[in-house]
């Protein structure tokens, strides 16, 4: 194989050569003064997409989570989140050491966080323990193999915490692969959601970028927050513009990526490996014995995997990676994974 065929993430891409054309035509302003028109433009698609009022551009999709937390809570109370969900794994602890908010996670079956669990994990009215501020579901779920929740799975949920007047946000940093595999808009999915987050920068292909979506008194609050995370950006229309041609043209085509994990994932099983999670999208998560050492032999043959924290493998794919490619990776995979 020549380039290597890398498959530890979906934020792996290059922009592609129409990307860096918009990108260098990209018309552009400041930003923190709302004068991007560029940005306004993607903000505005956006918050269409998600069926959102509005829309604020990040740098991050953590920043984006950041950005709901503190608006959501103002820096007090507990969030209930799912135990494996990348808030509470993956950001630093940024909810506790920048929002102020006390994390709640509880495990799911699969990732997906019941009506009847949150419910019992909502506090009363007792003084001495926090007040429940947020519910967060993450869509798709990285840790539990890209699995995506169902808009009832979110609405059932949403109901929980509506009742007792707490907001819900949705982490969709990987929304539209949900919305793919489940043929769903991705606005009907997260209809129940007082806000949603998104990356541009994984299957869509960005180089950079987040949003987050939600009421307008929502998103004015979120434009403060980010001021606060020092993610106020100036001429960022260079930015945006390849997320405006992502929300046009790479939706759709995120079924392809589907096809490919599944292609990859019938080559782990022929390798005689067991998956992890079933997969539905494009992150493939199983388990084999000498992980390590398959990692490095693979990448010997231009194949990179992930290797987790918890000893599980990772693969992922992207816009970067064909069919022809998949089905390469999945022999070069099969061939290594039975000498080792
Ligand atoms: C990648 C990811 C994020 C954060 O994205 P960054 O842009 O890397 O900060 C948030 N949530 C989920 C589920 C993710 O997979």
């Amino acid at each position: 194989m020549a380039a290597p065929l890398d498959l530890r993430s979906d934020t792996v891409t290059r922009p592609s050569p129409a990307m860096r054309r918009a990108m260098a035509e990209a018309e552009v302003g400041d930003d923190v003064y709302g004068e991007d028109p560029t940005v306004n433009r993607l903000q505005d698609l956006a918050a269409r997409k998600l069926g959102k009022e509005a829309a604020l551009f990040v740098p991050s999709g953590s920043m984006a989570n950041l950005v709901a937390l503190l608006v959501h809570t103002g820096r007090q109370g507990e969030a209930i989140c799912e135990a494996e969900c990348h808030s509470y794994v993956y950001e630093q602890g940024g909810a506790a050491s920048v929002a102020g908010v006390q994390m709640r996670p509880l495990a799911g079956k699969a990732g997906v966080l019941t009506a009847e669990q949150v419910r019992a994990a909502l506090r009363g009215d007792d003084a001495h323990e926090p007040r429940t501020s947020l519910v967060m579901l993450e869509n798709t779920h990285n840790r539990h193999g890209g699995a995506p929740l169902t808009r009832d799975q979110t609405r059932a949920v949403a109901e929980v915490a509506h009742e007792r007047g707490i907001p819900l946000h949705v982490d969709g940093a990987r929304i539209f692969n949900a919305a793919v595999a489940l043929r769903t808009p991705a606005s009907e999915l997260v209809r129940d959601a007082d806000s949603v987050s998104f990356c541009l920068s994984k299957g869509l292909g960005c180089p950079v970028g987040s949003l987050v979506c939600g009421s307008r008194a929502f998103i004015a609050e979120a434009h403060r927050a980010r001021k606060l995370l020092g993610g106020g950006m100036r001429q960022a229309g260079v930015l945006a513009a390849p997320g405006i041609l992502a929300l046009d043209t790479m939706v759709d085509r995120l079924a392809l990526d589907h096809e490919n994990a599944a292609l990859f994932a019938e080559a782990v099983q022929r390798a005689g490996l067991r998956l992890v999670h079933p997969v539905r999208t494009n992150i493939v998560v199983f388990e084999a014995p000498r992980a390590p050492e398959l990692v490095a032999s693979l990448r010997k043959e231009g194949v990179l995997l992930a290797l987790r924290n918890d000893g599980f493998l990772r693969a992922v794919t992207h816009c970067d990676v064909d069919r022809g490619q998949a089905e390469e990776a999945g022999k070069a995979f099969v061939r290594l994974a039975k000498a080792a």
